[in-house]
């Protein structure tokens, strides 16, 4: 990383990534989590995971009885997923943007939705990767997957 000799205002945030069993089965693990390292975060916890009903309940809390969270919730227990924590400088923003938008079809080129993925026309999108939206859910994410 670059000299910050002024010291000025860097606050390390740290984000919770998974690869989402799609992004698994498609052999696609290692090239995500190094597209993010290229960017320049910093790989802090890496495991491999078979999720639970519950903990899905509690990750997706917000998502509870609307009508894509059955089918993702389906989607999240068909397989490992790799569950890790990245650190940095604004890296909770910083990786949403790299993932690219929720539908992978219109996701930009560039991203890891635009680039590896798609609409497979099912009732949730598989589309490969979860990054937490604020300082706030990545903190009760992570203690869920890591602390759990
Ligand atoms: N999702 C979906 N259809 C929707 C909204 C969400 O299939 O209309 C799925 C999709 O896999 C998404 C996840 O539910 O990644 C969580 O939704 P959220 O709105 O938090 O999207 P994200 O932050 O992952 O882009």
């Amino acid at each position: 990383p670059p000299n910050n000799r002024i010291g000025a205002s860097v606050s390390i945030e740290r984000t919770l990534v998974l690869v989402k069993p799609d992004g698994v089965a498609r052999n696609l693990g290692g090239s995500i989590l190094a597209r993010i390292e290229a960017k320049g975060y910093t790989l802090a916890e890496l495991k491999k995971v078979n999720a639970t009903r519950e903990l899905l309940e509690q990750h997706y809390e917000e998502h509870v009885g609307k009508p894509f969270y059955e089918p993702l919730v389906e989607f999240m227990l068909s397989g490992p997923v790799i569950a890790a924590v990245f650190e940095g400088h604004r890296v909770i923003e910083g990786f949403r943007s790299l993932a690219g938008t929720t539908d992978p079809t219109t996701a930009a080129p560039g991203t890891i939705r635009g680039d590896f993925g798609r609409d497979w026309g099912l009732a949730v999108q598989q589309n490969l990767v979860h990054g937490s939206d604020s300082v706030d859910s990545a903190e009760r994410e992570i203690k869920i997957w890591f602390e759990g």
